[in-house]
């Protein structure tokens, strides 16, 4: 699997953008970002949004790719993938026909541009070539994490945005997963800040790591709130016996 990183950070800065990650460019992990990705939403080529939670950072790219679609390609559909508290979120307080207009129902209700379908941590989703495994994460909103493997066997597992947990580490058990996105938005002079938001600092990650059944080949870090990530860097250049990647907006990495 490719992805492309279209935005990585817990906030936005000059260079630093939400989380947004275009899978082999069809799947989005989050929407927070979709600027670089305008071509391909024109083609059509992206069909599916797996969200982690409500929150602004993680869906606000989607109104602005359904405004595009709409303009450049009415007879394409996204779907939006997540748990049910997650989706009635959006349909509630987003797509309501006050917010912003309800595109379930435009440009006609039989062929929509916008469709949902919720997602259970208790049974896989297929999505053409990859199986969905979601897992739900400790954040102050209810918020999942996935597990996207692939029929080539590739497989990766994306946090969200989480404090401490246990069940997502579980569901590695059985998957051989090649890489991990985990958030880490805190330096830990604000553990207890990263605690009480729902959030890791390195000091957390590395307690994190303790708890999974196996540590993957690569560990990539998003979700830097900006003013600190100088300083989460270092923190986490310290952490011993695993190497951590932060991840850069506009780049890419493969999935073995
Ligand atoms: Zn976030
Ligand atoms: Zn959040």
């Amino acid at each position: 699997m490719e992805i492309r990183i279209l935005g990585s950070a817990g906030s936005e800065a000059p260079g630093q953008n939400a989380p947004a990650f275009l899978v082999d460019d069809c799947l989005l992990l989050d929407a927070g970002t979709l600027g670089f990705a305008l071509d391909r939403i024109a083609r059509c080529s992206i069909t599916h949004v797996l969200l982690t939670h409500a929150h602004l950072d993680h869906f606000k790219g989607i109104p602005f790719l359904l405004d595009n679609l709409i303009a450049m390609n009415p007879t394409c559909n996204l779907q939006i993938l997540s748990g049910k508290e997650v989706i009635a979120d959006i349909r509630k307080h987003i797509f309501n026909n006050r917010i912003w207009p309800d595109f379930t129902l435009i440009p006609d209700p039989r062929n929509p541009v916008l469709s949902y379908r919720t997602i259970s941590p208790r049974r896989p989703e297929v999505i053409g070539e990859y199986k969905i495994i979601a897992s739900k994460v400790n954040h102050t909103v209810p918020a999942y994490g996935y597990l996207v493997e692939h029929a080539s066997g590739s497989c990766l597992l994306y946090t969200g945005d989480t404090g401490p947990t246990e069940r997502i580490w579980e569901k590695m058990r059985g998957h051989d997963v090649k890489a991990l996105i985990v958030e880490v938005s805190f330096p830990n002079d604000m553990v207890s800040h990263a605690l009480a938001t729902g959030h890791l600092c390195p000091s957390l990650l590395e307690g994190e790591l303790q708890k999974m059944p196996s540590i993957p080949d690569k560990i990539y870090i998003s979700h830097l709130k900006a003013p600190f990530r100088d300083k989460i860097e270092a923190e986490l250049a310290r952490i011993p016996h695993v190497s951590l990647e932060l991840l850069e907006d506009g780049k890419s990495f493969t999935v073995p």
